[in-house]
């Protein structure tokens, strides 16, 4: 990410807070934890609500993929609780509980909300402990600053001890984990391919060692090798350094090589929430299920794609209810008249919001929404 997209101001108002942070014997494993976040665009009655009252959490060295159509809400989140957002959005609730480790050697984690620290605490937050790798590395890249200047402004705005050498040493090391060869420094961004610059993103956002990297949608204007290529590298990166990571897509069959858990979201709420492999062979959610039949498989046999009818709808005109009745082949009456809430299910680690599942009764849930998930795999993560 260019300094410019690093330094934009967080000029979403902040009109919430409170709650308290994680305690307890895991809390050390806890990096991130956010309950009750909600963001609207504009106020009073022009406002649309496009985050939810979201809750999720990431366990240290973890993969969270996010998922959903374009305008579900996937960005906003996480823009959101970065507080890189700009008006008109406005964060009109919940909280995001960071942890920033212990204040003492030996002591407890500490932990700061993001969603109401100030400014000073969210700079020295931001690249060293959280990076963001936004969605389009062409836009996000200043054309005039050649790659060498990029990695240059982080290691001066973050690291001023280090010497002229050791940042050229350390940006070498950087393009070379990535898979980049050093002559790309002298390059500007407009020289390098489409890989290229994502690579050049990638490297830029694990300059200081973060412990939490953000992923917007880094491979979808890619071709499928280039994004397969930057998967694997990605994969590996975690591996060696061990950084907890959010990975944005829309594309579900992505993230079940990638993740540990995903998140499905739809008009701003989250319908599904389960283990990648278990959410992946056995979606409970129809929507989860319709974007599952929107992409081809990584691997395996072809199917048929059927994908979801309509669109997404206008977050000014909700649909009452389950906002995806509309669309939903299962729709019953209760679907239009009561909105749904995220439920637990008996099944270790999914949450559901959708009244076929509500109350578990199997003699109304189609089969293709309960299936078994294969014994290996249930409530397991993805391959990394
Ligand atoms: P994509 O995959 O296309 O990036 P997304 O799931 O990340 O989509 P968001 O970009 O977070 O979705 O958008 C969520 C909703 O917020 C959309 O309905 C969008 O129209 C709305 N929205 C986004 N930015 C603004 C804005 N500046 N003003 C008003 N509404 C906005
Ligand atoms: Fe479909 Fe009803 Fe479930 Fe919504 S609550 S996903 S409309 S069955």
């Amino acid at each position: 990410m260019s300094t410019d997209a690093l330094e934009r101001r967080a000029a979403a108002d902040v009109v919430a807070g409170a709650a308290s942070p994680p305690s307890g014997s895991g809390m050390n494993e806890r990096i991130l934890q956010i309950n009750d976040f909600c963001v609207d665009y504009g106020v009073d009655e022009g406002a649309v609500r496009a985050v939810d009252g979201v809750d999720l959490h990431l366990d240290r060295s973890k993969v969270l993929g996010v998922a959903g159509e374009s305008g579900s809400g996937k960005s906003t989140l996480v823009y959101g609780f970065t507080r890189l957002l700009r008006a008109p959005a406005l964060i009109t609730g919940g909280t995001a509980f960071f942890n920033v480790g212990p204040a003492s050697e030996g002591g407890p984690d500490e932990f700061i909300d993001l969603v109401t620290a100030n400014e000073a605490t969210l700079r020295r937050v931001r690249w060293t402990q959280i990076s963001v790798v936004i969605q389009s590395a062409l836009n996000a890249l200043n054309p005039v600053v050649r790659v060498g200047s990029l990695f240059n402004q982080v290691f001066k705005a973050h690291r001023r001890e280090m010497s002229r050498a050791d940042r050229r040493t350390r940006a070498i090391e950087l393009l070379e984990l990535v898979g980049l060869n050093p002559d790309r420094l002298q390059r500007f961004p407009h020289e390098l391919s489409g890989g290229q610059r994502q690579r050049v993103m990638i490297a830029l956002a694990l300059a200081l060692d973060p412990q939490l990297v953000i992923m917007d949608e880094p491979t979808t204007a890619l071709d499928v090798v280039t994004q397969r290529e930057i998967l694997g590298e990605l994969a590996e990166l975690r591996a060696r350094f061990g950084f907890a990571m959010i990975f944005i897509t829309h594309d579900l069959s992505l993230l079940v090589e990638l993740a540990d858990e995903i998140v499905v979201m739809y008009a701003g709420r989250l319908v599904e929430r389960a283990g990648a492999r278990a959410l992946y062979d056995a979606p409970r959610h129809p929507y989860t299920l319709g974007l599952l039949n929107s992409f081809p498989p990584m691997h395996g046999e072809r199917q048929e794609l059927t994908g979801i009818p309509g669109a997404p709808p206008d977050l000014s005109d909700l649909p009452s209810g389950c906002a995806f009745h509309p669309r939903c082949p299962y729709a019953m009456e209760r679907c239009a008249a009561e909105r749904p809430p995220l439920a637990k299910l008996s099944e270790e680690g999914r949450y559901v919001a959708c009244w076929l599942h509500v109350d578990e009764v199997h003699a109304t849930v189609p089969v293709e929404l309960r299936r078994a998930v294969p014994t290996t795999s249930a409530g397991e993560g993805g391959a990394t």
